[in-house]
C-alpha cells in the first residue's frame, strides 16, 4: 500500500493546521500573480481557498465507503436475478489532475443483478462516485475505478456499465479554450463486455448519443 501522507492519516490530521499551511501558499500565489493579498477583498481569500481545496479533495482522506447491500429475494426465495438497475445523473464534481481545475458533469451507473439477488443502496453508489471523484483525477481513470469497485463489491453483479459525461474547465478556460466539447467515457465489466446488444440498449436508455446540457 502507498505510504499515507500527513493529511491522509486520520490521527495526525489537523484541519486547522493544514488549512493554515495551504492558505500561506495561496497567499504567495496571489502575490506572484501580481495581486496584493493584503487588500480588503483578498484578505480572507487564502483561507477560503484552502478550505475549498480540502473539501473538493476530501476523498483522499476518507475511508473507501463500504457497499450497503439489500437482498431482493422474496420470502419464497424467488428474486429477480438479471434485473437491470440504472442509476443516472449522479452529479460529478472533480478536479483534473493536470491543472487542478474543476471537472463537472454526470455519472451514470448500470448493473445487472447477479445470482445472489443482491443490490446496492443507492446512496452508497453515490458515495462511491464521490469518493473517487473528490481528488485530483483523470475522467478515464475515474470511470474505470467506479466500474471496478462495483464489479468487485459484495453485490457481485453480473455486469457493470459506467458512463461519465464531463466538462473540463481546463479546456474551457485555457489552452484551446473550447467551450462546447464534452468528454464521454464508458467502462464495461462482466456481461456488458461480452454482450454488445445489452450495452447498446443501456446507451440508448441513457441517451448518451445526445449532447448533455451540462453548462
Ligand atoms: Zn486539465
Amino acid at each position: 500500500m502507498k505510504e499515507r501522507t500527513l493529511a491522509q492519516n486520520k490521527n495526525e490530521f489537523d484541519g486547522q493546521e493544514i488549512s493554515q499551511q495551504i492558505a500561506m501558499h495561496v497567499k504567495e500565489i496571489l502575490r506572484l500573480l501580481g495581486e496584493d493579498p493584503e487588500r480588503e477583498g483578498l484578505r480572507e481569500t487564502p483561507m477560503r481557498v484552502a478550505k475549498a481545496l480540502l473539501e473538493i479533495t476530501h476523498g483522499l482522506r476518507m475511508e473507501k465507503p463500504t457497499m450497503k447491500i439489500f437482498d431482493i429475494a422474496e420470502k419464497d426465495g424467488k428474486y429477480s436475478e438479471n434485473q437491470l438497475i440504472i442509476l443516472r445523473d449522479i452529479s460529478l464534481r472533480s478536479l483534473c489532475e493536470h491543472h487542478l481545475l474543476p471537472i463537472i458533469g454526470k455519472v451514470h451507473v448500470a448493473y445487472i443483478v447477479g445470482s445472489s439477488g443482491k443490490v446496492a443502496g443507492l446512496s452508497k453508489i453515490i458515495r462511491l462516485v464521490d469518493y473517487y471523484a473528490s481528488r485530483p483525477q483523470l475522467q478515464e481513470r475515474l470511470t474505470e475505478e467506479i466500474a471496478e469497485a462495483i464489479m468487485n463489491s459484495d453485490i457481485k453483479p453480473k455486469g457493470v456499465f459506467v458512463a461519465v459525461y464531463g466538462v473540463h474547465m481546463c479546456t474551457y478556460l485555457r489552452g484551446v479554450k473550447d467551450e462546447t466539447s464534452r468528454l464521454l467515457t464508458m467502462a464495461y465489466k462482466g456481461e456488458f463486455e461480452t454482450n454488445a446488444e445489452l450495452r447498446n440498449s443501456v446507451i440508448k436508455i441513457l441517451n448518451l448519443n445526445k449532447k448533455e446540457n451540462l453548462l
